[in-house]
């Protein structure tokens, strides 16, 4: 794997060219970030347990028809994967109602969402990621009403597939946040990850958080206990690379 230059540098992640022009490098750093990268730690191995979270999910998508620009793993925190052109859309599926949704709607926290919510946010840290819809996705040229539709659509069959994988490993998916690109053909994919940083995650018994929330709410020292965790009870043995 030969890296080539940096093309964008993130909040947790980088990504780098590769000799293949259909293809990035994408480094998982162990940075962990809150408030619109407001506050920072490092959080040891934290990029390894997120690509290989990452990687198998989208594995088990794609096992379930869902297209993602996944393509390998080869070390723990670096994942190989098709070039996309992101759209700047966070596309968030709710099941469970908590987080920014109960601050911003008179919504029971903890009230089952049948059927789920699917929102869509701006993704732009200057302007704080705000809320979209239709007609302002337009507006600002984002996204067609094809392109709304489709992202809608795939949010919500990742959410099927996901609820079951998870509730296998004994984990209730409360929310969780996607990116999508196109390929070089203009076909939409999944990109970016789906980890621990960009999903509410509950034990099912304890209802204990396993995800980023943690950090979020300042409990630092059990931040990396939680990713282990979901890490352990979904990744086989035979596929732990840490
Ligand atoms: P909320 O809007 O309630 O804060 O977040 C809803 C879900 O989307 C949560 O699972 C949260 O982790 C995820 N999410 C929303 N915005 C972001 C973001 O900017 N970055 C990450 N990593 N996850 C986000």
């Amino acid at each position: 794997m030969d890296k080539k230059e940096l093309i964008n540098c993130g909040k947790v992640k980088s990504v780098y060219n590769s000799t293949n022009d259909d293809e990035v490098i994408i480094e998982f750093r162990d940075d962990m970030t809150a408030g619109d990268g407001e506050r920072k730690e490092v959080m040891n191995n934290k990029g390894a347990y997120n690509a290989i979270i990452s990687s198998k999910i989208f594995k088990v998508l794609e096992e379930n028809g869902i297209e993602t620009q996944f393509i390998d793993l080869p070390e723990p925190n670096v994942m190989i994967a098709k070039k996309l052109e992101m759209i700047p859309i966070e596309v968030i599926v709710r099941n469970i109602a908590t987080g920014s949704l109960i601050r911003k709607y008179p919504i029971a926290d903890g009230k089952r969402l049948n059927p789920p919510i699917v929102q869509m946010d701006y993704k732009d840290d200057e302007y704080h990621d705000p809320m979209l819809n239709d007609s302002i996705i337009k507006a600002l040229g984002i996204a067609t009403q094809e392109e709304i539709d489709i992202l809608t659509e795939k949010a919500l069959k990742i959410n099927e597939v996901l609820t079951a994988f998870l509730k296998d490993a004994g984990i209730i998916l409360v929310d969780f946040k996607v990116e999508f690109g196109k390929d070089k053909d203009g076909n939409i994919l999944l990109g970016d990850e789906i980890s621990p940083d960009g999903c509410r995650l509950w034990d099912s018994q304890t209802l204990d958080m396993l995800d980023k929330e943690l950090f979020r709410k300042g409990k630092d020292s059990e931040v990396m206990d939680a990713y282990i965790e979901v890490y352990n009870r979904i990744i086989p043995d035979d596929e732990k690379v840490i």
